[in-house]
């Protein structure tokens, strides 16, 4: 997991101005009339939201708003999709984020509601209960792990993460084949309780399983440079290979995204920096004769 910038406030109450209004259906008037004193109601949920860092509470669940109002906050929601009436808090929330920030594998494509709308309607809209996250993650998230027990999901805006290495991997080389255990190291030197609701999410989100899923792809990306590397210089050569692309992937991603930290597991594993790593990512001769042919010619 990572951190993620705050968004802005400055445009909450445009936000609500536009989200809350009332219309005609079949001769009846729906949505709801908000008073200059209801807005005020909200902002105090909104400000209280960020007081209390996002811990639930009956005071975020609006219970004192007209149930209408609750309701028209509910549903403008939905009009947070691209190119609708609110499309601009989708943007806004979601500007600069790529990867999402949980699993750090796919595309951060959906907004989850970090306390649901179902119970916290008044924070239906507000940009600081809306994450971007994949649809995996958010969709496991929907399935039963949530915000409130034992401190709950890490809030990828409030829980700073300190710049310590939490997630660890063991590796090893079993029937040719390479073996990989992702986890939460409990004794990081984390804020009290952190630790273990990373540890929590990561078992809620069945991580481990899922970067099992990305190992062999994204390992034979490096094949040909291990390869290289072990015939230019040994065992050495290719520890100092995989120190190397650790450093890079881990400024390109970030400290502890899953890839660089399997690089530097491997790079600290003696039996796949002393060759072992042919086995799990045999070369077709071909491609051999022509590496020592590119290893023989001097680079300008
Ligand atoms: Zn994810």
């Amino acid at each position: 997991m990572r951190n993620l910038p705050l968004p802005s406030r400055s445009d909450d109450r445009e936000h609500l101005r536009k989200a809350i209004r009332t219309y005609a259906n079949k001769g009846a008037v729906l949505g709801h009339d908000i008073t200059p004193a209801e807005f005020e109601d909200v902002i105090a949920i909104y400000d209280r939201y960020d007081a209390d860092l996002a811990q639930p509470s009956d005071f975020l669940k609006g219970a004192n708003l007209p149930a209408t109002l609750r309701g028209a906050i509910h549903t403008a929601y939905d009009t947070t999709q691209d190119g609708r009436r609110l499309g601009v808090i989708r943007e806004l929330v979601s500007k600069g984020v790529d990867l999402c920030p949980i699993c750090g594998i796919a595309p951060a494509v959906e907004l989850d509601h970090f306390l649901p709308r179902s119970v916290f309607s008044p924070l239906a809209i507000f940009t600081h209960n809306l994450v971007p996250l994949c649809h995996s993650c958010n969709h496991a998230k929907l399935a039963g792990f949530a915000a409130g027990v034992d401190g709950g999901a890490p809030h990828p805006y409030y829980d700073l993460l300190p710049d310590v290495e939490f997630v660890q991997a063991e590796v090893e080389i079993k029937n040719n084949a390479l073996w990989v255990r992702f986890s939460i190291d409990l004794n990081a030197a984390l804020p009290v309780g952190l630790a273990l609701r990373l540890h929590a999410q990561m078992q809620a989100l069945d991580l481990d399983t899922r970067y099992q899923k990305e190992l062999n792809t994204y390992i034979s990306g490096h094949a040909i440079a291990l390869h290289l590397s072990f015939s230019a210089g040994g065992s050495n050569a290719v520890r100092s290979f995989l120190e190397l692309q650790a450093r890079y992937e881990s400024g390109r991603f970030y400290r502890n995204h899953w890839r660089p930290v399997l690089l530097q597991a491997l790079a600290a594993y003696p039996l796949f920096v002393d060759g072992g790593f042919s086995t799990v990512l045999p070369v077709p001769q071909d491609i051999r004769d022509d590496m020592f042919v590119m290893n023989a010619v001097p680079l300008a």
